[in-house]
């Protein structure tokens, strides 16, 4: 925003007390990623955030009872993609970061449960920008005109919701593995080959502990997506004050805490059953039994920070994603019709020239 557009907005309108008033000149300050620290939109003055504690882990029957609602929060969605956010005051006039469009208007809904602690952005729009750049030019496969005009757009800060949980698991287990081995019988002076299983019964227990599980919690940004720009330093984020959001945008969750303790079990028997046939020499499952205590299960809910943007070709938006703390990037971008046909082509064209080589061979 340039500045004389900023102060347009500033005189414009009538600050209450959601906004962050710099003790200097009176105007508003939001937070700055590459400092650490409240920054003055006016005078550029600089103040230290009150909290530095760090966030707590609460227990999990808290989360399934009475956990506490986030009160001060204003609820916005789009109208075009349905997104939800919260959006801090100077922010409302702004597009919707998912879609481009600024079809927003403010709603009356809850914001659900009050984050607990934030994983603040640390690297500013600016450097997501040049990440963002850079990475379209690299896309291989992308088409050369889009390469050489694609211009990464609308690059806002949004807060992600996402929960992480902790547990230790304790699990017995019983089941029937199977091992192949070949046996080989001479048919008119041929030779054919038999696979048989030998069966073997397992029984055990397996103790696991896990630490930070993070499941996202808003379908505005896809688990996959999250996975990809991860990790967040989830461990170390600071408890959840207003100030972090000042200048930011922040999603609501659409899946709530139980929903995401269910998919965190879930993925955590996946892993704890990995980890269990990891201990056998097998080739085939017959079947595993599973099963599992938790035992000290605590959650956190936070926000992590992601910058969303976009590139346009031929009319149609492409989204982008930075991990708002450590500038790794995912995405789409279009793909030339012609490049993929070219490396299929050449793929096939050495796998006909390996073939003709072995009956050469031959
Ligand atoms: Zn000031
Ligand atoms: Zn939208």
């Amino acid at each position: 925003m340039s500045k004389t557009a900023e102060q347009k907005l500033y005189s414009d309108k009538k600050l209450d007390t959601s906004v962050y008033k710099c003790p200097n000149c009176g105007g508003e300050a939001v937070f700055d990623a590459t400092k650490q620290k409240m920054r003055c939109m006016y005078c550029d003055s600089l103040f230290d955030i009150e909290t530095n504690e760090k966030v707590v882990e609460k227990d999990i029957n808290e989360l399934l009872s009475n956990a506490k609602v986030w009160k001060e929060a204003e609820v916005y969605q789009c109208k075009s993609c349905g997104a939800k956010e919260i959006i801090s005051a100077q922010e409302v006039a702004h597009e919707c970061a998912f879609c481009g469009t600024n079809n927003i208007v403010k709603i009356e809904e809850m914001a659900g449960l009050k984050p607990q602690g934030v994983v603040p952005f640390k690297v500013d729009d600016k450097h997501a920008e040049q990440v963002a750049q850079k990475w379209t030019r690299s896309k291989f496969y992308a088409p050369r005109s889009f390469k050489k005009s694609a211009k990464a757009e609308n690059i806002k800060g949004v807060y992600n919701p996402v929960f992480t949980f902790d547990c230790d698991t304790r699990s017995t287990y019983e089941g029937r593995l199977g091992k192949n081995y070949t046996t080989y019988s001479h048919v008119n002076g041929k030779t054919v080959a038999h696979t048989h299983t030998n069966y073997f019964n397992v029984k055990g227990s397996h103790a696991m502990k896990f630490d930070d599980y993070l499941i996202q919690a808003s379908s505005n940004i896809t688990t996959d997506t999250l996975v990809k720009i991860s990790p967040f330093s989830t461990n170390d984020a600071p408890k959840y004050t207003q100030d972090y959001l000042r200048g930011y945008a922040a999603s609501t969750y659409n899946k709530d805490g139980q929903h995401c303790w269910k998919e965190c079990q879930s993925w955590m028997k996946y892993d704890i059953e990995k980890q269990i046939l990891k201990k056998y020499d097998y080739d085939v499952k017959d079947y595993l039994n599973i099963n599992t205590t938790y035992i000290n299960q605590t959650y956190k809910y936070l926000l992590v920070p992601v910058y969303v943007g976009h590139t346009t070709f031929k009319g149609k938006l492409y989204n982008f994603y930075v991990n708002g703390e450590n500038g790794k990037i995912t995405g789409k971008t279009p793909v030339s019709g012609w490049k993929v046909a070219f490396t299929v082509i050449g793929i096939l064209a050495i796998i006909a020239l390996i073939v003709a080589g072995i009956y050469i061979l031959d």
